[in-house]
């Protein structure tokens, strides 16, 4: 039985077809035992909130579906708990 990696890969022609609207996340940092990042979102399409993680920041932004099913590109607006991130 083959290993199968689950890949995230971001296919572009689909991001070039539509516009995508930014969406600010909150994003927390991980705190102690926490290897997570985590942030929350609201999709700009339907107005539900989502929550995601991502074990890097770099992983936090950038386009991704939503749970809801709309693409969303995700913007850092505010990070909690990173040190050095300011107030
Ligand atoms: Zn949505």
């Amino acid at each position: 039985m083959p290993i199968v990696c689950p890949v995230r890969g971001g296919s572009r022609r689909d991001a070039a077809r539509q516009r995508v609207p930014i969406a600010p996340a909150s994003v927390y940092a991980p705190i102690g035992r926490r290897r997570w990042w985590w942030y929350a979102y609201r999709c700009l399409t339907c107005g539900v909130y989502q929550l995601g993680r991502a074990r890097q920041l770099d992983q936090v932004t950038g386009q991704r579906r939503a749970g809801c099913g709309h693409a969303v590109v995700i913007m850092a607006a505010r990070i909690y708990g990173a040190p050095g991130a300011g107030a």
